[in-house]
């Protein structure tokens, strides 16, 4: 069976079957071999492992990690790519090949229906069109995952890892943290893709944590007031809160919080950290 990895073999297969890369499914497929041992060296995958892959592609990264993992389902939305996932992978008697949206599967059922007993994992090359809601859907259900290794855009890796005070930190860098701990494994330039894509990517591994890293009692109000301070970055917390008209939260109130904290009254809410923005949430409950 041809190893993939490499843009003379992906560009066969491509011509073989006349595939056409359709850029509104995200699809860069990665050449090079490096990158992929990187990739799956970052999510530690092992024979009692089962892997959730969302876009295979041509199953490039498919075909590396149904040679390490116990068993692999992949999810991927093309249906012209299909076929050709039948043809390059038909050598893998531990693999699942599922043609929907990833967005639109219930992947509870489909971790209890195809990995009873193992320890679950998702590896991605992930489309970047959806990248966020990929990763806030599969960590908000609290499912049962170990780990999710990704190759996202650089900057939203970055995003995802940053701490209080810096220009990267924002809503997805406390939402990734809430239920995970980042790392981020590679940086990869344009040229291990093909096509190119426009921007730099890097390769983001999250460790999905058994117990919350703090206490709150409304996640969803924690999640609100976030989304309030990040919305408008240049006021201080208790404008930004005090202005949002879907908290309904008064700007004293927020005073007060902010005064039982020992924080001052004029903080940004970009200065606050989980463990912050927890406390503020519980204070308002
Ligand atoms: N894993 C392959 C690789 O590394 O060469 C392909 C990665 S490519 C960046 C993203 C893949 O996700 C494409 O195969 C694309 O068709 C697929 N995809 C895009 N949107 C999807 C969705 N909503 N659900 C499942 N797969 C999707």
């Amino acid at each position: 069976m041809a190893d993939l990895g490499n843009a003379k073999n992906t560009a066969e297969i491509i011509k073989k079957y006349g595939f056409s890369f359709q850029k509104r499914y995200g699809q860069n497929f990665l050449i090079d071999t490096h990158v992929l041992d990187k990739i799956t060296d970052a999510a530690d995958v092992g024979k009692e492992d089962g892997v959730i892959e969302i876009g295979p592609g041509i199953g490039t990264m498919t075909q590396r990690l149904c040679e390490r993992a116990g068993k692999v389902v992949a999810v991927e939305i093309d249906k012209e790519l299909i076929p050709i996932l039948g043809d390059t992978l038909s050598g893998y008697s531990n693999l699942k090949i599922i043609n929907a949206d990833v967005m639109k599967t219930d992947m509870g059922a489909l971790i209890r229906d195809e990995f009873e007993g193992m320890n679950v994992k998702v590896v991605a090359n992930l489309p970047y069109y959806i990248t966020t809601p990929i990763v806030m859907a599969l960590l908000e259900q609290h499912l049962p995952l170990t780990s999710i290794t990704i190759m996202v855009q650089k900057e939203v890796a970055e995003r995802m890892q940053a701490g209080p005070g810096t220009k990267d930190y924002g809503a997805l860098s406390l939402a990734v943290q809430y239920y995970a701990d980042t790392y981020i494994a590679a940086n990869v330039p344009p040229n291990c893709f093909m096509p190119r894509p426009k921007v730099g990517s890097s390769v983001i591994r999250l460790t999905v944590r058994k117990g919350s890293q703090v206490s709150v009692t409304d996640e969803k109000l924690m999640f609100a007031l976030i989304r309030a301070a990040f919305n408008q970055r240049r006021k201080t917390l208790v404008n930004a809160v005090g202005n949002s008209a879907d908290l309904g939260i008064s700007k004293e109130a927020v005073s007060n919080a902010l005064a039982g904290m020992g924080l001052d009254g004029n903080i940004r809410g970009e200065t606050l950290d989980l463990r912050q923005f927890a406390a503020l949430s519980n204070a308002l409950t």
